[in-house]
């Protein structure tokens, strides 16, 4: 299977991100929509807003979530089964880029106990999520990087923003029973199961039901890839788990230091990375 970490050695880490988003919109046929020019650029400032001190939260996942996001386009035929326009597979691949950015390797809850400026900003829900859309769109609204003006309509504009930040916000865990019993809901209400009725994932009565369909779906896939890694090859997948750990043993570290409550699985004394992973799966 796909190794971020060998592709990151062979391309060379400050390159990974933009051959990955030229590749994932070249195999898409994706370049031509859009503003290559300024699609690069934006990329290469996501790339730099990505902390490469931040172990697991790094440019390295952007690119690995959103490597993940195309593999299960493809493999479940998504973009047939859920009617995925090109503006559609580019908004998710690119709320998969982006969808950590500037993430700086503490969890929700350490920002909302420290009142963190970021919690100020977003106040207690989603903090992070927020945090991450925010940078996104704030970056897309800057002239040199704005590589949709121009080439969609502003309806298709408005669309495409939209779903880039609502996919970021669905990244947040405290979101998962909900976007799961949303998802189960839908599966139910259509009967759909494995192959059956599939082609019901959307539901086309009209503009706005297609447009919460697709939005779950790219909601749920992004959501899924995000928390993927156990699904790698083991190698793979205990690299990621060992670079999360480190991260998660770093807040609990400073929340030893600050006299705070040690957040789960934080406290490098007393948690079994082994263990964690089985109960995590
Ligand atoms: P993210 O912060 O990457 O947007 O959201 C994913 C979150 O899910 C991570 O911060 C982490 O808390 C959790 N997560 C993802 N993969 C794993 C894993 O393999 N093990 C554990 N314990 N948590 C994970
Ligand atoms: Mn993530």
């Amino acid at each position: 299977t796909f190794n971020i970490f060998d592709f990151s050695k062979t391309v060379g880490r400050n390159m990974q991100m933009p051959f990955m988003a030229t590749s994932l919109l070249k195999k898409n046929n994706l370049l031509q929509i859009v503003d290559y020019h300024k699609f690069l650029q934006f990329i290469v400032q996501i790339y730099n807003k990505y902390k490469r001190s931040v172990e697991y939260h790094n440019d390295l996942h952007g690119s690995d979530v959103a490597q993940h996001c195309n593999l299960i386009l493809q493999r479940q035929n998504l973009i047939e089964y859920a009617r995925f326009s090109d503006t559609d597979v580019l908004a998710l691949l690119v709320a998969a880029l982006c969808h950590d950015v500037q993430h700086d390797g503490f969890n929700n809850r350490y920002h909302v106990v420290t009142k963190s400026p970021i919690n100020q900003m977003y106040g207690d829900e989603h903090v992070q999520e927020n945090f991450h859309a925010a940078q996104t769109i704030k970056l897309l609204d800057i002239y040199d990087y704005d590589f949709l003006a121009n080439m969609f309509s502003a309806s298709e504009i408005k669309t495409i923003r939209k779903r880039m930040v609502e996919s970021i916000l669905s990244t947040d865990m405290a979101q998962m029973k909900q976007l799961r019993d949303d998802f189960q809901l839908h599966l139910n209400q259509f009967g759909i199961q494995d192959t059956v009725n599939r082609e019901l994932l959307i539901d086309t009565t009209d503009d706005e039901t297609i447009e919460d369909s697709k939005q779950l779906v790219s909601s749920c896939v992004l959501h899924a890839c995000d928390i993927s890694t156990s699904l790698r090859d083991f190698d793979i997948s205990t690299q990621w788990a060992d670079l999360l750990f480190d991260e998660f043993f770093n807040q609990g570290d400073m929340e030893k230091a600050q006299n705070l409550e040690v957040s789960i699985m934080c406290d490098r004394t007393t948690t079994n990375i082994a263990g964690g992973q089985a109960g995590f799966i």
